[in-house]
């Protein structure tokens, strides 16, 4: 461990920089980094690692590529100019533990703007919140990951071990971006994501499916509506029957480790529908997108055919309904960080040094990112960020204190973690 004295230099050096780093965050923010429009966004995190002296990559996405990974999800939009950015610090003499710094530039989309309080890409701090869309998920991560970088060496140390900076795309649809940077052959000793998660750490989190159906129906004149068949009518049958996997899928809960206690773990989302041609017609098609969750464990695969069966299902029967399913983005696995990690032990020790109190643990019903590195590279991934409010809903906010401690006990992880050489 790095002595006390130097600890303490970390930490002062956080504090002098954190008005800083609060104003980079909310440069970051007014840039409206919705799906293939990150470009901007990258534009400057980029500038920002140069900067500092990294080794900068960027590079495009290639879905064809991407599409020969197990953890690819479907792609529906095209990646010209959709662009990873990673930048590497590689110290003198690499003598210590390597560690990549994650986050995600992608940010979901804001929904009726006249609901938010102000702009949603205006970024000002009210009692001690910063607003705006992505704030919390997670421009603020994404900036603590480089000012915590920087606390170390405005402190006078070295970090002794590689350190890979990485600005990805696709986390909100597909995760496809972090998957392309560990295609790319980015590994580490171990992870660590700043999401927006309370102070904690994430233990256990679902995997994600994202389809949509597309119901048929036969269009007739209102008039003689009994002879037609309503497709936007079917498709509610079709989620009703969906509702039912996902209760099934609930009801399983005590056997998955670190689920037994949530209530209800498994989400289906239907979140965009449409459908029709016209109010005077019986309408002819209608298409809904869902947000499906999974175990860890369970394959996507295995997911996707209970899926299909349930559809099959309702093309018998008395009134059959035809409902066809296609892959639109997530198709990925859920994972378990595995307790008893060097990393999380550290992780354990700087937030208590940091923050006080235990570093918390808990299971989270969403898609992380950290699949990647712990399904597909064996690597300890510690998500780990701040305190936030309304996170893809209007106002988020995240907790600037809450963005500080992160910060600091970051900064301290990287130390202990890579070892630190005092500058000559
Ligand atoms: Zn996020």
């Amino acid at each position: 461990m790095i002595t006390e004295e130097q600890s303490r230099r970390i930490l002062e050096a956080v504090d002098a920089a954190f008005d800083e780093q609060l104003s980079f965050t909310q440069e970051l923010v007014k840039h409206p980094s919705l799906r293939t429009q990150e470009g901007s966004a990258q534009d400057l995190l980029h500038a920002a690692m140069a900067e500092r002296g990294l080794d900068m990559d960027r590079w495009q996405l290639d879905p064809e590529e991407l599409a020969t990974h197990e953890g690819f999800g479907p792609v529906t939009v095209s990646y010209e100019d959709v662009t990873n950015v990673v930048g590497t610090y590689l110290p003198a003499a690499e003598a210590g533990r390597s560690l990549i710094l994650n986050g995600h530039v992608d940010v979901v989309p804001e929904g009726p703007a006249e609901h938010w309080s102000r702009s949603p890409w205006d970024a000002p701090i009210i009692d001690g919140w910063m607003y705006g869309r992505g704030a919390g998920d997670m421009k603020a991560g994404l900036a603590a990951n480089l000012f915590a970088f920087d606390a170390v060496r405005a402190a006078g140390l070295e970090p002794a071990g590689r350190i890979h900076f990485q600005s990805v795309v696709e986390e909100e649809c597909t995760g496809n971006g972090s998957l392309s940077a560990l295609m790319r052959g980015y590994r580490a000793d171990a992870v660590i994501i700043p999401e927006p998660e309370e102070d904690m750490l994430v233990r256990a989190n679902v995997g994600v499916l994202w389809f949509k159906v597309r119901v048929s129906g036969s269009p007739t004149h209102p008039r003689e509506m009994g002879t037609g068949f309503n497709a936007i009518d079917a498709a509610y049958t079709v989620m009703t029957a969906l509702r039912e996997v996902e209760e099934k899928w609930n009801a399983d809960r005590g056997q998955h480790r670190f689920f037994e206690d949530l209530e209800h773990p498994i989400n289906f989302n239907f979140g965009q529908i449409i459908g029709g041609d016209w109010p005077s017609s019986v309408p002819a098609w209608c298409e809904f997108d869902v947000r499906a969750a999974i175990y860890p464990g369970i394959p996507a695969e295995q997911a996707w055919n209970e899926v299909q069966q349930c559809l099959a299902q309702l093309q018998t029967g008395p009134a059959p309904i035809n409902a066809v399913a296609t892959k639109t983005g997530f198709f990925s696995e859920g994972y378990v960080l595995e307790p008893g990690s060097e990393a999380e032990s550290l992780l354990e020790s700087t937030h208590q040094q940091v923050f006080g109190t235990e570093l918390g643990s808990f299971t989270t019903p969403g898609y992380l990112d950290g699949r990647v590195f712990t399904l597909y590279a064996d690597t300890p991934t510690l998500v780990y960020g701040p305190v936030s409010e309304a996170i893809h809903g209007f106002d988020e906010r995240v907790s600037v204190e809450s963005v500080r401690r992160i910060t600091k006990s970051i900064a301290l992880f990287i130390a202990n973690w890579c070892g630190v050489d005092e500058q000559r």
